[in-house]
């Protein structure tokens, strides 16, 4: 489905991406590890058209989509959960989710996708009318996860987010994420929290200072003693 080739990216003369070639089939999960600064946000952004690569090719869907603009990137069914959620503090959980399908004019899909979300989140549909700023740091999460659904993405990039969440809430995120698979969406997974992504995922790959370093199944990553030591807490 997406196929990252050999790609290079840089903020001003610091190149923060190295090299970096990566797969991610139809229907999996994969997710991406590393450490802060890594280059993991820099990778998703990357990937949904907010920086481009200097070298290198991005491939969904058969076609290439490096250098595209954001919009056409979110029209051809790649959505992207920022770090840190970015929801628009101002606006009420429900004007938000409507923004996420702002590119669509099918309203009858629309309006299913709305439903669904609330059927995935009744926390959201309880607190539809609330200002979204003033909603928990769990709550916007699962506001920012709702807003990229309506968009109907065929990929959903999720960028970090268990961020700043309590163990249980975490642990209902990694749910939704798993149940919104299974429904169809695949999803690339950058986050720190290695224990949680490894236990979701199919496939993984360990970013260390803008390079793949390690790549496998979830499973054969999580036996590896190097993942052990640097990510999931020693031996
Ligand atoms: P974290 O988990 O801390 O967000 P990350 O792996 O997502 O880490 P990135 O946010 O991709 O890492 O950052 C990679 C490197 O690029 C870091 O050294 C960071 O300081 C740098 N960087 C990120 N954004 C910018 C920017 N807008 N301008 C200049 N440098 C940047």
């Amino acid at each position: 489905m997406l196929k990252v080739n050999d790609i290079d990216v840089y903020y001003g003369h610091i190149q923060v991406l190295k090299g970096i070639s990566l797969e991610v089939n139809e229907g999996e999960i994969v997710t991406l590890i590393g450490a802060n600064g890594a280059g993991k946000s820099t990778l998703l952004k990357t990937l949904s058209g907010l920086l481009k690569p200097k070298k290198g090719s991005i491939e969904y869907l058969g076609s290439n989509i490096d250098g595209k603009a954001a919009q056409s990137i979110v029209k051809a069914g790649i959505s992207h959960v920022p770090e840190g959620r970015r929801v628009f503090a101002n606006m009420s959980a429900e004007e938000n989710l409507q923004l996420g399908a702002y590119l669509r004019k099918d309203h009858d899909g629309i309006k299913k996708d709305m439903e669904h979300v609330y059927e995935l989140f009744p926390r959201l549909f309880e607190r539809r009318k609330q200002q979204s700023g003033t909603l928990s740091g769990g709550e916007q999460q699962m506001l920012a996860m709702g807003r990229a659904l309506m968009a109907k993405p065929k990929l959903l990039l999720m960028d970090e987010p268990s961020m700043g969440l309590a163990p249980l809430m975490v642990k209902n995120i990694f749910n939704i994420i798993e149940m919104v698979n299974k429904e169809g969406a695949t999803v690339l997974l950058v986050e720190q929290n290695a224990n949680m992504a490894l236990s979701v995922a199919h496939r993984a790959y360990v970013l260390e200072t803008g390079k793949i370093v390690l790549s496998g199944t979830a499973k054969e990553l999580q036996e590896r003693d190097e993942v052990k030591a640097a990510y999931l807490g020693g031996l």
